[in-house]
Order: structure tokens, then sequence, then C-alpha cells
């Protein structure tokens, strides 16, 4: 795993030839169920098993969630994150509590391999069109060198010159992009993503921490977004914080609603197909109904 410059173009690419293995893999089983735990790399972390979370799940697995390091690492570290025992398959599918206790082990293996001049970006691909190679939902854990890559996701939230695009967008309390509002957190469309259906939940007021204090109403509003889109669309979701730039944290879900096509791999013009407000209104629409499909 390196990082290389195309000589064509300039652009850097993270070049990880062994990584077309893990789709050959033997399919005896799913090795992120329980009792396949010896067929990960030794743990990093995990969350004990809690009544609340299992309950219902008929599982006695021992955990609620475990991290390790990714077999197949794209970069020094890498690690997979599994935030619950049960065979699920698609985020949206995952308990609150189980959502809840994944990203609390997610935020703490981030806070873990932080480490200095590094940037650690912590993401969900969720479904095969998202990139999963694995059914068992799971997040993952990349660090990569700080600068380029981190900038590219907070640009406009760093507080530089006293502006802040997210500070903007939730200091108006009618914004036209909010779509739900929390205590500390509100759960907002993307006002111009890279695909149309993009949510950002984030907090109301800057803050650069992403606190344990604001852990479950980070899970509820998550919870809440993965149900708007569509079942069986898939998602990526990444997490955005970055202290030492006191960028104003905020957590992105994005459903892949298009595909990549020439204009956006070639020129690296994404093309918006929808409205972000239309966006906006929709989700909010999706969530005021009683039972979501
Ligand atoms: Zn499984
Ligand atoms: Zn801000």
């Amino acid at each position: 795993m390196t990082l290389h410059e195309d000589p064509i173009t300039g652009d850097v690419r993270l070049v990880a030839p062994g990584r077309a293995a893990r789709l050959g893999r033997s399919s005896s089983g799913c090795p992120f169920c329980p009792g396949h735990e010896d067929a990960t790399p030794t743990e990093t972390g995990r969350i004990a098993a809690r009544a609340h979370v299992d309950a219902g799940a008929s599982l006695d697995a021992g955990w609620s969630a475990r991290s390790f390091p990714n077999l197949y690492p794209l970069t020094d570290p890498h690690e997979v994150l599994v935030p619950t025992p049960r065979h699920v398959t698609a985020w949206r599918d995952l308990t609150l509590p189980e959502l809840e206790a994944g990203l609390e082990l997610l935020l703490e293996r981030r806070r873990a391999l932080l480490a200095p001049d590094r940037y650690v970006h912590a993401f969900v691909n969720d479904g095969i069109q998202a990139g999963a190679s694995l059914q068992h939902v799971h997040a993952q854990l990349v660090s990569v060198p700080a600068g380029t890559h981190a900038e590219r996701l907070t640009r406009g939230v760093r507080m530089v010159d006293d502006h802040c695009a997210l500070c903007d967008l939730m200091g108006a309390p009618t914004s036209p992009y909010l779509v739900e509002r929390g205590r500390h957190l509100a759960l907002v469309a993307h006002p111009l993503p890279r695909i149309a259906g993009a949510l950002l939940v984030t907090p109301l007021t800057h803050a650069s921490t992403i606190g344990m204090d604001v852990l479950a109403e980070l899970a509820a509003l998550l919870h809440r977004a993965l149900q708007v889109a569509a079942r069986d669309t898939a998602i990526n979701l990444w997490i955005v914080a970055d202290e030492a730039a006191q960028a104003h944290w905020y957590v992105e879900l994005q459903p892949r609603t298009a595909y990549l096509a020439g204009v956006e791999l070639a020129l690296g013009l994404n093309v918006v197909g929808a409205d972000p407000l239309a966006a906006a209104a929709h989700a909010r629409e999706r969530l005021a109904q009683p039972a979501q499909g």
C-alpha cells in the first residue's frame, strides 16, 4: 500500500495490489458472525455485550461491537469494525442500541488511531454499489497523511476569517435545508452534495470534537437519516472531524443514487441531479410517514 502520483494527471492514487484477493476469499460462513472471531486478526477493541443491545437478537456472542485490523489493508493502520453480532446486511436495519454501540467503538478507535501528521478517515460502505465486499454490516478506519485529503472535507468549515459554512447553515432556525433538529445536533440536507440526496448530521454550534455526551443523539439522528433513502439503496457514510484544523465536525450520509460517469471520473465535476432543497423536503416527508419501506 502506497500513495503514488499519476504521471499523466498529477493526481495522487492509493495503490494496494493485494486488495483484489479479498474478493476471492472462502465462502465458508460469515467471518463477522459470532463463533468466527478467530477468522479475523487480533481484536483491537470491543463493546461488551449489553442486555439492552442484545435483547431480541437471541445471541450470546459476548460482544456488541468489535474491531480488528483489516486482512487486506489499504493503509497502515486499516481497521474493520463490526457493530452487531447479528448478521444484518444493511445499516438501516440496525436497532438504535446497535447503531449507538457501533458508533461508540468507531469514535473510540478513531481517537486511538490518531497520530501526528495523520488524518483518520472513518467510513461505511453499505451495499455492493457502495463498495462493500462482505454483507455483514461493518465500518472501516484508514489513516492518510494530514493535509490535502482532510482539507477536501473541511475547506469551508474551518472557521477561517470567522466564517464557517455549517454555522451559516445551522444559524437560521428556519433553514430550508433542516430536516430534523435535536438538542445539540441537527439532520440537514447537504447544500450541494457530490450525488443528490446527501444528508449531514452536525452540531448546531461550531464544535470540532465529537464528545461522547452527544453519542446518543448522533446515533438517533443517523438512525433517522438511514431511513430516508429507499430500501436497498447503497449508502456511503463518513465521519469528518479535524480537531487540529478546528473544523466543524459532521457525519455525511451519501446514498448512491447515481453512478459516477464520464464527466465525474474524467473532469472531477460531479453532476447533482436533483435540487438539494427538494431533497430536504423529500427527507422531511419520508420521516413524517409512520412506516418506511
Ligand atoms: Zn455475519
Ligand atoms: Zn461551524
